[in-house]
């Protein structure tokens, strides 16, 4: 499980992201974190895998703190967390399947990586990664050809073939039209009920998290204000 032990963030400015969190979240559960914009739902999501440091508290996955993990301990617990950023965040002018074995850079040595010698085996779990959203026949086009939404499925494939064990979305659909939305959210859901993927997911919009959640999690100038089951979440954000 995730667990977050009164965790704040103060940034250098002095501004509070987060203040005094705790959150225990169990294998497999789709979480929905809610709030307006500066909640502080994107700084819980990078407090999570650490692309900054929290100022107070300890956040652990499974049964290791990533607060306090140094080098190739670290390294390891975040090839468990797989991220998704609203802007895809791919590599515009390679390839997908380029873009989707860039999950796999965690496994092998950096040269190998530089290089750009991926084994047989990653190849497959980028293509099997890809089949799973639906995009094999996309594998060989260049990612800044493809749709917003189709691009949001390509940085699903790679938190796939990266074998993630936990996905953080930061606002996966702002940027998308509501047909796209839905795939990219059904895909999620998807992903999250066949293989057991625990899924944390940032929204502006409590119609959608009640769609697909099975847990909401209300954020409020960096505190939590709601937590519940889907049933009891009501239209206040
Ligand atoms: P949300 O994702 O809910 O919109 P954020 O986590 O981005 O909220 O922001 C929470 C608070 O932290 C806001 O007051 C925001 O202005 C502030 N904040 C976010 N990032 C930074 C930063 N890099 N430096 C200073 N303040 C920040
Ligand atoms: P156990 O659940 O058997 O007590 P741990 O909690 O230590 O074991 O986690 C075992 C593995 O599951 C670790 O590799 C860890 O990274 C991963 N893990 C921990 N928490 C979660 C979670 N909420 N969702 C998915 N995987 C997780």
């Amino acid at each position: 499980m995730i667990e977050l032990h009164n965790v704040s963030k103060t940034y250098s400015n002095g501004t509070k992201g987060l203040n005094g969190i705790n959150l225990t979240i169990a294998h497999g559960e789709f979480v929905v974190i809610v709030g307006l914009s500066g909640a502080g739902k994107s700084t819980l999501l990078r407090s999570i895998n650490r692309l900054h440091d929290i100022t107070e508290g300890d956040i652990r996955i499974g049964s290791q703190s990533i607060t306090k993990a140094k080098g190739s301990q670290l390294r390891r617990i975040r090839r468990d967390i797989g991220m998704i950023f609203q802007s895809f965040n791919l590599v515009k002018r390679t390839t997908v399947l380029r873009n989707v074995l860039a999950g796999r850079v965690g496994y092998h040595s950096t040269l190998r990586t530089i290089l750009g010698r991926f084994p047989k085996s990653d190849i497959e779990l980028a293509f099997q990664a890809l089949d799973r959203v639906n995009i094999v026949e996309k594998a060989y086009s260049r990612a800044d050809q493809l749709s917003g939404g189709q691009q949001q499925r390509v940085a699903i494939a790679r938190v796939l073939a990266q074998e993630a064990r936990v996905i953080l979305a930061d606002e996966p659909v702002a940027s998308l039209d509501p047909l796209t939305t839905k795939q990219v959210m059904d895909d999620l859901k998807k992903i999250n009920t066949e293989l057991g993927i625990t899924t944390i997911v940032n929204l502006h919009f409590i119609d959608l998290a009640r769609q697909y959640a099975t847990r909401i999690i209300g954020l409020r100038a960096g505190e939590v204000v709601f937590d519940g089951p889907v049933s009891e979440a009501t239209d206040e954000r």
